[in-house]
């Protein structure tokens, strides 16, 4: 990592931090969510940064992966998570907070276990510290009465344009024992009174790019062109190409997902159908320091 990568990391997280707070005053009932995104994400190139993956948006059961289409109609309610992400040249800043829409006692549960999970996260987190070590105390922390945390869903590494490297920063002991290295990691723990786990649900619309393998569509070269020259291997979604490209960029996408272009990721759907809350910061670590990048 050189100096102005660590430059670039803080700059990303200082941008994330207003943008959170921005989002904070802006998702409330009623509101589209498809409006909150677009003003997310807005607010964010207007600080500086580039969104690094959709903003997500996601309602109740759904854990993860919800970012609305061009034409979606949902209005923010319930149980409300702001998944999002900012990158300066590709170093990146992955945050998240939950809402309680409907002024519920349990929402208001759930929210705060997550948040308590991930204060002590943010205590245990140093270099040289073991994954599991981490996860174990993520779990002491939500595990009580009827919340439990969601055993698979973790935090994770991050790196230059890679959202998710290979280290994962688990939410239960999962034995794994891997000392944490200098480098970039998110931690958020997920909360819920359901089943404690996810299986994938509807697809998302959200994609990422994994080949750049040839295909014989010249038009679904243009479009795979462009997505490597916008998004790198960074998420993206089809409101972003249907806003950019117009609506045959739908078609197109399908095109490439068949082809092996592109992964696009499935909605994370709590097991229980139990409601879930989510709390994320981005954590640099060094062996001298750990900087809360995204706070
Ligand atoms: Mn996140
Ligand atoms: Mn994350």
């Amino acid at each position: 990592m050189e100096p102005t990568d660590k430059e670039k990391i803080l700059k990303a997280g200082k941008i994330a931090s207003e943008t959170k707070k921005y989002a904070k005053a802006i998702a409330k009932k009623g509101v589209p969510l498809l409006e909150i995104a677009e003003k997310i994400e807005a607010k964010i190139e207007e600080l500086g940064g580039k969104p690094a993956f959709p903003v997500n948006l996601s309602i109740n059961d759904i854990a993860a992966h919800y970012t609305p289409a061009h034409d979606d109609k949902t209005l923010a309610n319930g149980l409300l998570k702001v998944d999002l992400g900012v990158h300066v040249d590709g170093w990146i800043a992955d945050t998240a907070f939950s809402l309680d829409l409907e002024n519920n006692e349990e929402n208001k549960r759930l929210i705060l276990s997550s948040e308590s999970a991930l204060q002590i996260a943010s205590k245990t987190i140093k270099f040289g510290i073991k994954n599991n070590e981490i996860g174990k105390r993520v779990e002491e922390a939500i595990s009580s009465g009827e919340i439990s945390p969601i055993i698979n869903l973790s935090g994770h590494g991050i790196d230059k344009y890679e959202l998710h490297s290979g280290i994962t920063i688990p939410n239960i002991d999962n034995g794994q024992e891997i000392p944490l290295k200098e480098g970039l990691y998110a931690i958020e723990p997920f909360t819920t009174n359901g089943a404690g786990k996810v299986y994938d649900g509807k697809d998302s619309g959200i994609y990422e790019m994994v080949s750049e393998r040839n295909i014989r569509s010249q038009g679904a070269r243009e479009v795979l062109d462009f997505i490597i020259k916008e998004y790198s291997t960074l998420p993206f979604c089809s409101r972003w190409l249907h806003k950019k490209l117009g609506a045959k960029s739908l078609l197109v996408l399908k095109q490439l997902e068949a082809n092996g272009n592109l992964h696009q990721f499935a909605l994370l759907m709590e097991a229980g159908h139990g409601k879930v809350a989510q709390a994320e910061n981005t954590f640099l670590v060094t062996n001298k320091e750990v900087i809360v990048t995204s706070e």
